[in-house]
């Protein structure tokens, strides 16, 4: 590329611009397009799939360039930063017609869309999360440093288009453990990180690579990036790209310090500061940071939460089939992502569970005033979003428009929680005073709300994104100000003045024909036929010849041509900045409809787990700080719905008991599709809705609160997803043991199976062992294995008991009656399921016959299997233990060929043949020495 390519005023600009967002890729505002340059052409053209062209065409300097549209550029910005790149929006920022081409407009950055920093909701699904996180880390202990202090871990984040914002500090004790001295992020904050699940996470400058790494390990691509250390300590601009433009700043930031506090407080200042820098316009209204503590919620790892599809099931990552899915019906995105939340993090307070429990009860109970509050919350739109996009410069009539209709619906949900039932209900009440429910009714702002009715036409239109012309005007209400209204008369009087002109010109010149026209570049003309030329006065200035008629101008016509443009144009100017004054009235009530949208969102997700309560015969579980667990007659939320309460068909309810004073691991054993691994999640879901304040789907349930739900599947369980060995089920295996408490619910179903028979089992063994002999891991367990020896372990632990679930056999077949009962399972039916699932009868006949052999303890073939040793315990009895001779053994086999001889197919000589050889192997078999009979 020469120099002469890049030296146009406008590449030059270009070039500067580019300058202060090296590593962005520049959306260069010209007109209706926004262009892309050089080494930005290239990159985004593929991409976006759109053609890269140059300036210039045919030399062969040209500078490559590709373009969008304006109206479709959202998804366009929406693709590249969802492939992790940054787009820096570069607008014009005068309006070129005002410049009349006198010089080049001016162009700025007004803001840069990262991966995690979406500040335009437009396009996002209600319930989609666009997170930013930063993390806190605390510096690398010196190796000289005898006893390390304790180490703290600020973490937070940020939905740009929601305004949510919250922090928390971990605070990891040296010593705790061994393996983590090694890595930069302690295991607690990566489960939290993948909680969030961040698009984007801010991270120290110096600890940039060993992040990435621990990150995209834990978390897949997730896009990383740097900050300097200062931009942790204080509220200013710390650029993260050099050269970028410094936002301004707000003089506070609420909730939070600005300068000190602790990790979690730094970490909301790098996350600010990044806002700042690349969104200016967002810090006139800061969010709110808020404060969370990991201690106060359940633990849920990334294997709990998916192999209890709390979010997305594990088929097809979607949300059907999943707890969320079952739980969800919420009126507005408000209140489904305040229940995903509630889901995400259960409490572990019971004064908090009760509270949220009081809620959903006081609505279960009324069905009335739950249906008009649903009625009410369903005219909410997603106020949160609403009010990003109205505060962003780019905001259009529309987006306040539906600002005002969420607004106009609040008063309706007061009413709802407000309105007594006398009436409805002849007289008597349904329930004490609604006014004493432990419902908060959001407060309604009917200042802004009338501001907006008086100044916002019905049906405000939309303006095409950062346009700064008056290509659609009108949509400030009339009479809402003077100074517009007299604008608007004279402009509309002016076409009645142009109307009276047509027809004075018309007598005046005798041409019946005459029109006066408007052209948007030549401005008001009279028109004439060429056939009538000769009529045309002395005093008409020609203008404008074309095929057929002449265009003129007069000195009467100018003068009400400049004043008739001239209204129109301020009209839409002064429109411009009502509709401006508006956006900012709006920005300056985002306290109060972020505190509205707030209570919107609770008393959603209140009324959502009511809805879900009656419908679905739900129980309010009682929640206390006992370590038991006791449920009656529980079900399994997702699979009871599908299949259904009653009939034959439907589910069957099962109790559950346990507690680390025994019974504390009960361990079910029984064949596969009995519905153990059911029940496994059955439980743990049951916990989880309790501590989320829900109520649970039971006769009635007691549950000690639990402090960290750990889900464990064996290997084998998940192979067909194609992501797990046997190794990771080691490893997830190994946290349990090392941060289980007394506190923890343990699901483990069928460890150990990744493996050979004898390596998991005994691997499956030792970790029940583990559990039942370790002080302060005496947690809560349920423990589902195919390995029946494992039915011993009850004899030798007095917390361990053994239940199955009860199985009928008819006809040999197997009936599974789905209800649990105590003791080991005696067999596992494994053939007769592999009957059940269609097998060839050949095949489950010999499969038989291998089974008989087997518990006989010969293999088939006669040979036999090696001896195993028995515990210490002794109580390990494998039934795979030679009993028989090895004449035993042949004879058995002889007996078995004969069941298998076919003698419809056999010749006479066949037979003979046969019966020399069956009685060949038994006498070699009486032998001592001749085990091996040949067939
Ligand atoms: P296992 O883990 O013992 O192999 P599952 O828990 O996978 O068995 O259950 C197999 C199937 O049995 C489930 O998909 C479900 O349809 C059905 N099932 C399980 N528990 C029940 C129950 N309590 N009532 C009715 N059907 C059940
Ligand atoms: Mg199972």
């Amino acid at each position: 590329m020469t120099v002469a390519a890049l030296a146009t005023p406008m590449m030059q600009q270009f070039l500067k611009v580019k300058a202060l967002h090296p590593d962005a890729i520049v959306f260069y505002r010209m007109g209706d397009f926004y262009e892309m340059f050089l080494g930005d052409a290239e990159r985004a053209a593929p991409l976006l799939d759109i053609a890269l062209t140059t300036r210039d065409k045919g030399k062969p300097d040209a500078v490559p360039m590709c373009g969008v549209p304006v109206h479709a550029a959202d998804a366009h910005i929406k693709r590249l930063t969802e492939l992790g790149h940054r787009v820096a929006i570069c607008e014009q920022v005068e309006d070129p017609r005002e410049l009349a081409g006198r010089r080049l407009v001016r162009r700025e950055v007004v803001e840069v869309v990262t991966p995690g920093l979406v500040g335009d909701p437009e396009g996002l699904d209600g319930r989609t999360v666009v997170a930013l996180v930063a993390l806190c880390l605390p510096a690398p202990p010196a190796a000289s440093e005898s006893r390390p202090a304790p180490r703290r871990f600020g973490l937070a984040v940020l939905d740009a288009s929601t305004g949510d914002f919250r922090a928390t500090e971990l605070v990891i004790e040296e010593g705790s453990a061994g393996s983590e001295a090694v890595a930069v992020l302690p295991d607690a904050l990566v489960q939290e990180l993948s909680r969030i699940a961040p698009r984007e996470v801010l991270v120290p400058a110096w600890a940039l690579e060993a992040c990435r790494t621990e990150l995209e390990q834990a978390l897949g691509p997730v896009v990383v990036r740097p900050m300097p250390a200062v931009a942790f300590e204080s509220l200013r601009t710390h650029t993260s790209s050099p050269g970028s433009r410094p936002g301004s700043w707000p003089g506070s930031w609420p909730g939070m310090e600005l300068v000190g506090g602790d990790s979690g407080t730094r970490a909301a200042r790098a996350v600010a500061n990044y806002l700042a820098e690349n969104q200016p316009f967002a810090v006139e209204q800061p969010p709110t940071l808020s404060r969370y503590a990991l201690a106060d919620t359940v633990v849920l790892d990334a294997s709990t939460r998916r192999h209890l599809e709390l979010f997305e099931s594990s088929e097809d990552r979607s949300r059907a089939g999943t707890l969320l899915a079952e739980l969800d019906l919420t009126a507005c995105a408000l209140g489904a992502r305040r229940l995903a939340r509630w889901l995400a993090y259960p409490l572990r307070s019971p004064r908090q569970i009760a509270a949220r429990q009081d809620a959903v009860e006081a609505l279960v109970e009324r069905d009335r005033l739950r249906g008009r509050l649903r009625e009410a919350l369903a005219g909410i739109r997603d106020l949160e979003r609403l009010l990003a996009k109205s505060i962003r410069p780019g905001a259009v009539p529309r987006d306040l428009g539906a600002l005002r209709a969420s607004l106009r619906a609040l008063p309706r949900i007061v009413a709802a929680l407000r309105e007594d039932d006398l009436a409805a209900n002849g007289g008597w009440l349904e329930a004490p005073s609604v006014n004493a429910l432990p419902l908060e009714a959001p407060e309604p702002l009917p200042e802004l709300l009338e501001l907006l009715e008086q100044a916002l036409i019905d049906e405000p239109p939309t303006i095409a994104r950062g346009s700064r012309g008056a290509q659609e005007t009108g949509y400030i209400r009339e009479g809402y100000r003077s100074d517009l209204d007299a604008l608007r008369e004279s402009a509309s009087k002016g076409r009645e003045w142009i109307a009276g002109l047509e027809a004075e010109e018309r007598q005046r010149s005798g041409i019946s024909s005459l029109k006066i026209r408007f052209h948007p570049v030549h401005g008001y003309a009279l028109e004439v036929a060429k056939s009538q030329l000769a009529k045309v006065p002395a005093d008409y200035e020609r203008k404008q010849t074309l095929a057929n008629v002449e265009r003129f101008s007069t000195e009467g016509l100018r003068e009400v041509e400049a004043r008739v443009m001239g209204a129109n144009e301020r009209a839409a100017k002064l429109e411009r900045e009502i509709f401006e004054s508006l956006r900012v009235r709006v920005g300056q009530s985002s306290p109060e409809i972020r505190a509205a949208a707030d209570r919107v969102a609770t008393l959603d997700s209140f009324a959502s787990l009511a809805e879900v309560a009656r419908r679905k015969r739900w129980i309010r579980p009682v929640v206390d700080e006992s370590e038991g667990l006791e449920i009656k007659a529980g079900r399994h939320p997702v699979i009871e719905s599908v299949l259904g309460r009653r009939g034959a068909d439907g589910f069957v309810p099962n109790d559950a008991r346990l507690d680390p004073a025994g019974p504390q691991i009960l361990l079910l054993t029984g064949p596969n599709m009995s519905g153990k691994s059911t029940y496994l999640r059955q439980v743990a879901l049951i916990v989880l809705l309790a501590q989320m304040g829900s109520f649970v789907p039971a006769e009635s349930a007691r549950i000690g609160v639990v402090d960290r739900v750990f889900t464990r599947v064996g290997a084998s369980d998940r192979l067909a997803k194609g992501e797990s060995t046997f190794m990771v089920e080691m490893r997830e295996t190994a946290e349990i043991l090392s941060q289980v408490t007394r506190r923890s619910l343990v699901i483990l179903d069928e460890i150990g199976r990744g493996t050979s028979t004898f390596d998991g089992l005994s691997i499956a063994w030792a970790v029940a062992e583990y559990l039942h002999d370790t002080r302060g891991a005496e947690a809560r367990t349920l423990f589902a294995t195919h390995y029946h020896e494992l039915v011993a372990l009850e004899e030798s632990r007095p917390r361990i008991a053994n239940a199955h679930f009860e199985v009928r056999e008819w006809n040999d077949e197997v009936i599974f009656l789905r209800r649990l009962v105590p003791g080991g399972a005696s067999r596992s039916y494994g053939i007769q399921v592999a009957r059940l699932a269609g097998l060839p009868p050949r095949v489950i006949e010999r499969a038989r016959m291998i089974l008989q052999d087997l518990e006989a303890g010969a293999l088939p073939g006669g040979a036999v299997k090696p001896s195993p040793t028995k515990t210490r315990d002794g109580q390990l009895v494998l039934a795979l233990e030679p009993k028989r001779s090895p004449r035993a053994a042949a004879e058995a086999k002889t007996l078995d060929a004969l069941r298998h001889l076919d003698s419809n197919v056999m010749t006479p000589l066949d037979a003979l043949t046969w019966l020399a050889r069956a009685r060949e192997d038994l006498a070699l078999a009486s032998g001592d020495d001749g085990e091996e009979g040949s067939a």
